[in-house]
């Protein structure tokens, strides 16, 4: 509980810490990321928390699945998917996860390399 009222996504959700919303669903948030790192750069995450991926069970498949639509629906909305975008659920450190409330990257706008650094 405590990790929930300092989480700042949770603070997102609370409307308590700004940020550019662009959409949801009932249990979807999606907003610009803070720090794009391709001409778009939008953040889903579920409105309740869950810290990492570590932490994801087959209770969770309809959340994942409504966060991957989302993002497929906003991929076509932001004109990335024909050209492409990539999906991304960084978990734990050495993958770079640095909020722990997950968190899906849709990124796209431009050519990206593989495997991803
Ligand atoms: P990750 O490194 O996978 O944990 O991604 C965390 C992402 O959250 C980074 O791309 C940050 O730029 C982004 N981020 C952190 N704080 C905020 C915020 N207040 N509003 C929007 N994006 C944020």
């Amino acid at each position: 509980m405590e990790l929930e009222q300092s989480c700042i996504f949770c603070k997102i959700v609370r409307q308590e810490v700004p940020a550019k919303r662009i959409a949801e669903t009932e249990n979807v948030l999606a907003f610009f990321d803070i720090n794009p790192a391709a001409p778009t750069h939008i953040l889903l995450i579920p409105k309740l928390h869950i810290a990492s991926g570590n932490d994801l069970n087959l209770a969770h498949g309809p959340l994942l699945a409504e966060m991957i639509l989302l993002a497929t629906d906003l991929a076509k909305q932001q004109q990335i998917d024909g050209t492409g975008f990539r999906l991304v659920l960084n978990t734990g450190p050495a993958a770079g996860q640095s909020v722990d409330h997950i968190h899906l990257h849709l990124l796209g706008g431009r050519e990206m390399g593989w495997p991803p650094g």
